[in-house]
């Protein structure tokens, strides 16, 4: 037995041999004299930072100096950060454990950049050690992991980084409030895209309801926005303008943070932290995207989104959600107009009106990839969501498309549909509605032919949503290659495109040998293969999802890590069957789990060609994919654990 608490010059403390908040090479820790190492983790008494051992004079720096010849001598052995337990008695030091210190996702990629540097690891070595997700630490500014902090509530971590601000519950107050210089969280029961501008203006996204795919994950995800959905507890009342949550009340204008990294949700304004990327990140990720197989490319559905998703190292864009594009501003209106178009005829007026509005967005989005390729994705919701739904959005409406406010009523509750992600929406609406595939079919081929007219390159894909059968791909393929035909004519140029198709139903990925003789790219929707392969509603399923997690009726949240033994299974038959006719035929993922790491390798392990996820995980993904490849190469990861 040694004992720290045997004098003054006894003593006893944890020390790492690097800084693992910023991964600086230096020793640091606590430690505590005439005391056991109870006291220090106890907080009973305030320990003295390790640097001041240093200073000391006399023989307790000869103690730091020991321990400074330790930590070289454990580090050299175990090639890696340690976590030390030490005490001194008599100012001789002894090691009680060490083991592998944990470290922040900025640390992590400096140690592992240094260590190669001082010949400690080796560049495979260094990618293997960081987990991919750790690198979202990076971009977004964190709550203090030393801040004390008040948790009100626990929901689902849809989109990571952490915000401050004030609670609103409506998206126009979010708005307006955020032109007068406020910082505003929405606060919603959940979203849906008449709440666009909302999570537009607002710094965070809480929704009481929601899992990890549903309509504010998506979208805060896609803007790299701070964004907590499921949170259960809360009982949010827009109208009182309030929630309550375990007895408590916060009200409209009350200062919250929310944490989308953990999904929690605390109480006023909590410390943040904002890590700084630095050199090494882009030594680690150069050394990655040497070692990848997989393409990484971005979801994005706005120009600021595309450039954004190139800084952080897409190749392309793997989804441009069209629909995205019609919920700003006016948009919104002019599709309200084509929906509730008598028509066809009135539908094809007020598909002209946002035709140029489209062809700018894209021709912005081709500007921006510079001949990177670019899939496009015809329009998917049903279209009710683009419809208001109270009597008080109904009627400025009305007014607005000079109809009786109870006609568009009747409308608008005729386009209810009692199961909506199962009914006319997808290729569906395209069929019942070809003028509107006409129309983005058409706003598609012009962009490109303006861009390729402006001297840049363009990688044009075009994407059919939601086919179950090859027919229906067919329909759509035939209406696109005769309004290709005709922009080549006009313009008097034509440029080369593809025409694929999501595989995002289980018929699809059944059938995806007849698929593959039409389409010239599958692109996985996992979000919507795993809600109709499981029958799971991404929207509710955060009701009753972390039950199954936290209790082993599932090892994951499905949404969030693809389910590889059933929805896994279907995708690999439909890569399989898809190359069984085309044996070229270019696969990707593009449903949220495009960029998280257990997927990523599984899509390289089925033979995809890329992943697509939101910008802000393509560094993830980028790791994820080299990880991927060294694996297969059957390069070890020599990280050793605790001893
Ligand atoms: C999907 O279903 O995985 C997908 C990418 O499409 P969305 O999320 O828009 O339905
Ligand atoms: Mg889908």
């Amino acid at each position: 037995m040694v004992y720290g608490n045997m004098g003054d010059d006894c003593g006893t403390g944890v020390a790492f041999t690097r800084d693992c908040s910023t991964g600086e090479r230096v020793l640091n820790g606590d430690y505590l004299t005439n005391a056991q190492g109870e006291d220090v983790v106890s907080g009973a008494r305030t320990p003295e930072p390790i640097a001041k051992m240093k200073r000391a004079k006399g023989r307790l720096s000869k103690v730091y100096r020991d321990l400074e010849r330790l930590a070289t001598k454990l580090e050299n052995h175990f090639k890696d950060v340690q976590d030390v337990e030490f005490t001194f008695e008599h100012y001789q030091l002894y090691m009680l454990q060490t083991r592998r210190a944990q470290r922040t996702g900025a640390a992590a990629v400096r140690i592992a950049v240094e260590m190669v540097g001082e010949g400690l690891i080796t560049e495979d070595e260094a990618i293997q050690r960081i987990p991919p997700q750790d690198l979202d630490q990076l971009f977004h500014p964190m709550v203090d992991p030393k801040a004390s902090v008040t948790v009100l509530a626990k929901g689902l971590p849809a989109s990571p980084g952490a915000a401050i601000g004030e609670v609103v519950f409506d998206a126009d107050e979010a708005e307006e409030l955020k032109k007068k210089g406020h910082d505003v969280i929405l606060v919603r029961p959940e979203t849906s895209p008449e709440d666009f501008h909302g999570i537009v203006a607002a710094r965070a996204v809480l929704t009481a309801r929601g899992g990890m795919t549903s309509h504010a994950a998506v979208v805060a995800r896609g803007m790299g926005k701070t964004c907590v959905v499921g949170a259960q507890e809360l009982d949010v009342d827009p109208a009182a303008g309030r929630f309550r949550v375990n007895g408590r009340a916060v009200k409209r204008g009350q200062i919250i943070t929310v944490d989308g990294t953990t999904g929690r949700v605390l109480l006023g304004a909590v410390k943040l932290v904002t890590p700084k990327v630095g050199k090494d990140y882009e030594t680690l990720m150069a050394w990655a995207d040497a070692r990848r197989r997989l393409r990484v490319r971005a979801n994005a559905d706005i120009p600021t989104d595309a450039k954004r998703a190139r800084e952080f190292g897409a190749e392309g864009v793997g989804l441009c959600r069209t629909e995205h594009m019609f919920f700003e501003g006016d948009r919104i209106t002019l599709m309200r107009e084509m929906i509730v178009a008598p028509d066809e005829a009135g539908r094809r007026r007020a598909l002209a009106k946002l035709l140029p509005i489209q062809r700018r967005d894209f021709e912005g989005i081709f500007a921006a990839m510079e001949g990177l390729p670019v899939t496009i994705r015809l329009l998917d919701p049903p279209l009710h969501e683009f419809l208001p739904h109270t009597r008080e959005e109904i009627a400025p409406l009305a007014k607005r498309l000079k109809i009786p406010a109870a006609q568009l009523e009747r409308l608008v509750h005729s386009l209810v549909e009692a199961n909506p992600m199962l009914g006319h929406r997808g290729c569906r609406l395209g069929i019942t509605h070809p003028e509107i595939t006409e129309m983005q079919a058409r706003a598609i081929f012009e962009a490109a032919c303006h861009v390729v007219g402006r001297g840049s390159k363009v990688s044009v894909e075009i994407m059919v949503p939601l086919v179950a059968d090859v027919r229906e791909l067919m329909n759509q393929t035939q209406i696109i290659r005769r309004v290709a035909q005709e922009v080549f004519q006009r313009e008097g140029r034509a440029v080369p495109y593809l025409l694929g198709t999501m595989i995002e139903l289980p018929r699809a990925a059944l059938t995806a040998d007849d698929i593959a003789k039409e389409a010239e790219f599958f692109s996985f929707g996992t979000n919507d293969l795993t809600q109709t392969t499981f029958g799971l509603s991404r929207d509710d399923a955060g009701r009753f999802l972390p039950f199954y997690v936290e209790h082993g009726l599932l090892s994951e949240d499905p949404f969030q890590c693809l389910d590889q033994e059933g929805v896994g299974k279907l995708v690999e038959m439909a890569v399989k069957l898809g190359r069984s006719t085309r044996r070229d035929l270019k696969i990707g993922i593009c449903g949220e789990h495009g960029g998280e790491t257990s997927s990523v390798k599984f899509c390289h392990r089925v033979g995809m060609n890329y992943v697509s996820c939101s910008p802000f995980r393509v560094p993830i993904a980028r790791l994820a994919a080299a990880q991927a490849a060294l694996e297969e190469a059957g390069v070890v990861n020599r990280t050793r654990a605790t001893v």
